[in-house]
């Protein structure tokens, strides 16, 4: 198939490239570089597929940059450029509603003016749209306790809104704490990992015993490709099935290192979540998806990438074309 991928410069994104490029699709990858984590990371993330054959990149930013002509031929579009990540939501609401908001309506609005015989978009929405206990199936209330939160919640509202009113075939997929190689520098098992590497001391915040669902990023790369042949205007929740809470992760992450950690605890940062879970009977049945990596298999696998990468490897600020032309 004919695929994009927006954000596919990002830690999900890249991942679900690569995995839609190795089953012989083809892909136009969007992103703009949002500077949230530094963008040599970002470059870094593209260096083993920006010369395959089937992949197209161009740099664009949904929000302002015309992209019409990129869509000819798209049979299938995976959204997943956003501004991600909680804490920065309370300072920055510009950028979150900007990119998260405005930028899946002007990617709708371009869908529903070019008229392209779309298959499929993927939308992928999060488990924070759920709010501070999100354990459960898709029915639980939505209720979010964060400005990221919310803007998720206005995207996928703003997915159904076009579905409804110009038949755009959605579907939506929540995520569940991703975690793997190149998860994200601000996340907590990359921050943990990193403190190890380095032999620094770890903030934690809260008491520890808050849980994740957590998601092996192949797991929920095989998710999001199975997603484009789901029912239209369905919703799934994508979780891995191994819930752990941070002080089990940290012990988890001392087994597979050999090293141990130095913590010091602050108080819960406002909008952090006590509780996720994710049910996935719907996407399991309906799908037939199941995880595959396990809690302990996927952290080796990310300390192993870590470590490769404090080892000492260099990234390329490789350039792109710019615009959509
Ligand atoms: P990421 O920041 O690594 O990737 C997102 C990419 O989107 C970035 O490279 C960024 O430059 C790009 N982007 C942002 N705004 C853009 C715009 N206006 N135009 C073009 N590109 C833009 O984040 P990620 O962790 O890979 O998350 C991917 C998606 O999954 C996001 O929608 C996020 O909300 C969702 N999600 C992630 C997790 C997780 O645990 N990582 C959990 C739940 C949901």
């Amino acid at each position: 198939m004919k695929c994009i991928v927006t954000g596919a410069a990002g830690f999900i994104g890249s991942h679900l490239c690569e995995a839609l490029l190795a089953a012989g699709h083809k892909v136009t990858g969007l992103d703009a570089f949002i500077p949230y984590y530094p963008q040599v990371v970002k470059h870094r993330n593209l260096l083993g597929m920006l010369r395959h054959p089937n992949l197209r990149f161009y740099r664009v930013d949904l929000r302002s940059d015309p992209i019409d002509e990129l869509l000819v031929g798209a049979e299938v579009i995976f959204h997943l450029a956003a501004m991600p990540g909680l804490t920065q939501s309370w300072t920055d609401l510009d950028g979150y509603w900007t990119c998260n908001v405005l930028a899946i309506q002007k990617l709708l609005e371009a869908i529903q003016r070019t008229g392209i015989p779309l298959n499929r978009l993927v939308h992928a929405s999060t488990s924070s749209v759920y709010g501070r206990m999100a354990s459960g199936d898709e029915t639980l209330p939505t209720q979010p306790i964060s400005p990221y939160g919310i803007t998720k919640l206005a995207a996928e509202h703003m997915c159904r809104a076009y579905a409804e009113a110009y038949q755009i075939p959605i579907v939506i997929l929540r995520y569940f704490s991703v975690y793997g190689p190149r998860q994200r520098p601000d996340m907590g098992y990359h921050r943990f990992i990193q403190a190890l590497l380095e032999d620094k001391p770890i903030t934690l915040f809260g008491d520890g015993t808050q849980v994740r669902g957590n998601t092996y990023v192949s797991d929920c790369v095989q998710a999001t490709i199975a997603a484009a042949e789901a029912t239209v205007g369905e919703t799934y929740n994508v979780g891995g099935g191994e819930t752990a809470s941070v002080w089990d992760i940290l012990h988890k992450l001392e087994d597979i290192s050999g090293r141990k950690f130095i913590v010091l605890q602050k108080p819960a940062r406002p909008g952090d979540q006590q509780h996720t879970h994710a049910d996935t009977t719907k996407i399991c049945q309906q799908l037939g998806w199941m995880p595959q990596t396990s809690l302990d298999e996927g952290l080796s696998h990310q300390w192993e990438w870590q470590a490769k990468l404090h080892g000492g490897t260099t990234a390329n600020n490789g350039s792109y074309q710019t615009t959509a032309m």
